[in-house]
């Protein structure tokens, strides 16, 4: 059994609607002084689409395969889960609650309005507020709560599982996408991802090892500072190997990077104004604000350090977050 037949074993909803292209960035290549080659799940095709296509088949399939009826997950203001998640109930017929915190300091209207706010909307989710910013623990018993008043309305609510402690279901979906990007036939010696909650980057590096490949798979941090995130990916891929018997990993394995996090997370540093402005102006192509553009500031500074070597082959999983442009107008105006 390798990882991939066990991996089907877990329900899965159907919401991808086939493989995402693979494209050569010629004149951002030119730039760069290495090969960029980008991986467009921001084409994942549901709801403005985004990495958390891929994450929500499986909890979708769990979710379904347990009677659930309404859908509850809980996220930043500009969550691009929380709106992903309310397309997908909305294309199962659930009804879809998201609770929306307060993580990022000193934005205006725009913020609270525009961008996945407003899809959120469109979709008909209800939405909830949590005022406190940094408390996942206090965000996630004030959604169990929620959930049991559901319950006690004869509701069957399904809290979608982000927590550590949880099953990593979301990470199956990046080990799928790991295999899809091995049979496109795209060659490449490093992959450069956003590293988040960590499922993407854990689950894309898990299902690379577990195809053979070896090369480095650079996490580019948007919410925690590279120790702590390593720690993060480290526990998700032990939980992979139980999960799905990955191979174990290696202590050069799990790279993480800091470098344009600050000032924060949901928050525009100067290196992610650069690399918004330099994929826009080389590629006519959008990095979002919160993810994408740091993660991509990662790769231009590996680039230009040498980390990563001139002339090589870059992998860019562009994670999608394309709305939050839209919130984040008044940020990306002033300079
Ligand atoms: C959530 C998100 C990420 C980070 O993915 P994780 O799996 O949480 O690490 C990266 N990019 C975008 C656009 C996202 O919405």
């Amino acid at each position: 059994m390798t990882p991939f037949d066990l991996l089907q074993r877990h329900p899965r909803a159907v919401l991808l609607s086939g493989p995402t292209p693979v494209e050569h960035l010629v004149r951002l290549s030119q730039r760069l002084g290495v090969e960029v080659f980008v991986k467009r799940d921001d084409l994942t095709a549901l709801g403005m689409g985004g990495n958390k296509i891929r994450q929500l088949e499986f909890y979708l399939g769990d979710a379904l395969a347990k009677g659930a009826d309404t859908l509850l997950i809980t996220g930043a203001v500009q969550s691009n889960y929380a709106r992903a998640a309310a397309a997908a109930a909305a294309k199962l017929g659930l009804d879809a609650v998201v609770q929306l915190e307060e993580r990022v300091p000193g934005m205006g209207r725009t913020y609270y309005q525009s961008g996945n706010v407003l899809l959120d909307d469109l979709l008909g989710a209800r939405r909830l507020n949590f005022p406190e910013g940094e408390n996942e623990a206090g965000a996630d018993q004030a959604l169990r709560e929620e959930a049991n008043r559901l319950r006690q309305q004869g509701r069957r609510p399904y809290v979608i599982p982000l927590g550590l402690d949880n099953p990593p279901l979301g990470a199956l979906g990046y080990v799928l996408a790991a295999r899809e990007v091995v049979e496109q036939g795209v060659a490449f010696d490093c992959a450069v991802v956003g590293s988040g909650s960590g499922y993407t980057h854990a689950g894309f590096l898990c299902g690379l090892r577990a195809r053979g490949i070896r090369v480095p798979v650079h996490g580019a941090c948007v919410r925690r500072s590279a120790d702590l995130q390593r720690g993060r990916i480290a526990t998700i891929s032990r939980k992979l190997e139980t999960l799905l018997g990955c191979p174990p990993l290696g202590n050069d394995d799990v790279l993480t990077w800091d470098m344009a996090l600050a000032p924060g997370y949901g928050r525009l540093g100067p290196e992610a104004r650069e690399a918004i402005a330099l994929m826009a102006r080389c590629e006519g192509l959008f990095v979002d604000p919160v993810y994408t553009a740091k993660s991509l500031a990662v790769l231009i500074a590996l680039a230009r350090d040498g980390a990563i070597a001139k002339g090589s082959r870059v992998l860019f999983i562009h994670t999608g977050g394309l709305p939050a442009i839209f919130a984040y107008e008044p940020e990306l105006r002033a300079d």
